[in-house]
């Protein structure tokens, strides 16, 4: 662009946790919104520089709260937060915070920053309210319930609060970044490559949709269904590869997780699914995907199963994986991401939600998680999973026109200045299933917009 970077010195009191501003600061200077376009220095004023007096009082310079409240090391208990809104330009912004203020604020006024931007990005990144969840929260003992997560009881989940709050700090330095259009990644899970791999498997397809779906017409319609694929009239269920896989290079990435393992009844890996993933690895690098493992139901908190199944799926695809998303997104906080690290996992595209559609961590990019004992970023990437299927068919309840009608709606909302990760499985698409057979369309239509997007941005360049 040929502009100079924008220095801005950031002053703070002593009380302040250094290393959780300094990784609020990096992430902000490596933001895709404004890379080259600034930079932060904590040292000696130099003479262009702007000043930022971050929780201490200064003349003739921009002044932004600290809370304390996240930048401290003392230990807090939980606290229910809330989330204020703040008007900025054509928009609004919001806060984190332990009270409720009265009406609407301004986000800049008078040299002002309205609220503490650094604490509240955070708060989203570092996934803290996870890590602090009570055991109210808790579901399955492990994890936070989803409608517990901040952003979701707030109803602010559906736009990237953190990407939208990097641009208002950015514009209140003087700094007005270029709108840039969104960037789309498209990612498969393939929990179980074909659906009718047996006469067991036909049967279990037969009362499995009776058992868990109460529906004993989609058991019926499995058994003809079964008998057709049986006799080679009609194509395996789950084998939509055909249309799943897009060739075309208009994506940011294209990954393809395959499962390695596993000794729950929620793994899927067997025999058959050995002896068939090499041709569906094939067709995917053929269409330039990239590979990588989709780690089975335990080994999200077992390291030597994570190990083995790393270990065997760099020996069948003959390079190293360096991308994952754990199976159900199965993600201990406290154990996984030293195992993602130790392991040399470049990038996980683990956090999402599982029964909604949107953003967790406030961020469609990628980032670093924060290692708490360590006082550190960690080494590997997190790229937040932002629509996957199964989320929306859980949230849409089946209704396949209810299901299109809201991805539509929140592609149209989320069209610039943030990147959305998708995942789509190949067993989404079960004709034998209620109304399934429209989402091949649903797909469809959802990729052609994303050309449609990525045209826009060519001819803008
Ligand atoms: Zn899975």
């Amino acid at each position: 662009m040929g502009e100079n970077k924008i220095c801005i010195r950031v002053k703070f009191s002593e009380e302040i946790l250094s290393q959780r501003l300094n990784y609020v600061l990096n992430f902000i200077e490596n933001h895709p919104l404004c890379i080259n376009r600034l930079t932060f220095h904590t040292g000696v004023e130099a003479q262009n520089d702007i000043v930022l007096n971050y929780g201490c009082q200064g003349s003739d310079s921009i002044f932004m709260p600290a809370n304390l409240f996240l930048f401290t090391d003392k230990v807090k208990t939980p606290v229910k937060l809330y989330t204020n809104k703040y008007l900025w330009k054509d928009g609004v912004i919001y806060d984190i915070s332990e009270v409720l203020n009265d009406g609407l604020n301004n986000f800049f006024e008078n040299s002002q920053v309205g609220f503490d931007v650094f604490e509240t990005i955070f708060f989203h990144l570092s996934r803290i309210e996870e890590i602090w969840m009570e055991n109210s929260c808790k579901e399955s003992g492990y994890w936070m319930r989803e409608d517990d997560l901040l952003l979701i009881r707030e109803n602010i989940y559906d736009v990237p609060v953190v990407d939208h709050l990097v641009v208002a700090l950015m514009q209140v330095m003087g700094i007005y970044p270029q709108e840039k259009l969104t960037e789309f990644v498209l990612t498969h899970d393939i929990d179980k490559i074909y659906k009718y791999n047996s006469i067991v498997d036909g049967m279990k397809a037969d009362i499995w949709p009776v058992i868990f779906r109460k529906s004993l017409i989609d058991g019926f319609k499995n058994l003809y269904y079964f008998v057709k694929v049986w006799l080679g009239r009609l194509k395996d269920p789950y084998d939509s590869f055909h249309f799943l896989l897009n060739k075309e290079n208009f994506w940011k990435e294209k990954i393809i997780f395959f499962m390695a393992g596993g000794k729950s009844n929620f793994d899927l890996f067997d025999k058959f699914y050995q002896r068939d993933f090499h041709e569906i690895l094939e067709i995917a690098n053929y269409n330039g995907y990239i590979t990588g493992l989709h780690p089975s139901y335990y080994s999200g908190s077992d390291e030597t199963m994570f190990l083995k199944e790393i270990e065997f799926l760099e020996g069948h695809c003959g390079h190293e994986v360096v991308h994952s998303r754990q199976h159900w997104l199965r993600f201990f906080h406290n154990i996984t991401p030293s195992m993602l690290e130790k392991y040399d996992i470049k990038t996980d595209h683990t956090l999402g939600y599982a029964r909604n559609i949107g953003f967790r961590c406030g961020t469609g990019f990628e980032f670093n998680l924060y290692h708490f004992e360590d006082e550190r970023p960690y080494v590997f990437k997190s790229r937040p999973l932002i629509i996957m299927d199964s989320a929306l068919i859980h949230y849409c309840r089946e209704d396949m026109d209810r299901f299109s009608q809201i991805l539509e709606d929140f592609l149209s909302k989320n069209l610039s200045n943030t990147c959305i990760t998708f995942n789509f499985h190949n067993s989404t698409f079960d004709y034998t299933l209620g109304e399934r057979k429209k989402i091949e369309k649903i797909y469809l239509k959802m990729i052609d917009k994303v050309k449609e997007q990525f045209l826009l941005t060519n001819k803008i360049a």
